[in-house]
């Protein structure tokens, strides 16, 4: 897990490690693609197309999903697909964390990329 100095914390490793686990055919395909109905179709409706070839299939490209979570949003967390969206959040005084996760539309596999702070007003403008 790499931290950057923005608070990005990043899960790229992870990821290659999972993958490399299952091309040595120690975990199986079931429990790398195991994405819940509701994440695939929000893969699939909403999903940022990337060029990124599935990992685990091979036959399509993953696309992202941004969730955020933080306060008034749901437990399950908020997917959002406009830019604007996080600007709004950003104009609150309550402080949000981005999940960005890889999903495939094809086969299920999903993982966490990353994970963004979205700091409030009341941060930015310093402890008063
Ligand atoms: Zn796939």
């Amino acid at each position: 897990m790499l931290t950057g100095t923005s608070g990005v914390v990043d899960h790229r490793l992870e990821r290659r490690a999972v993958i490399n686990e299952y091309k040595r055919g120690r975990i199986s395909r079931d429990s790398v693609c195991d994405a819940n109905s509701e994440l695939i179709r929000a893969a699939r409706n909403l999903g940022e197309p990337t060029s990124v070839r599935c990992p685990i299939c091979e036959e399509v490209n993953v696309v992202l999903l941004t969730y955020v979570f933080g306060h008034g949003l749901p437990k399950h967390g908020r997917c959002v697909t406009e830019r604007k969206e996080v600007e709004q959040l950003q104009r609150t005084d309550h402080d949000y964390a981005a999940y960005v996760v890889e999903a495939c539309p094809g086969c299920s596999w999903h993982h966490l990329l990353r994970v963004l702070p979205i700091a409030g007003r009341r941060r930015r403008s310093a402890a008063q």
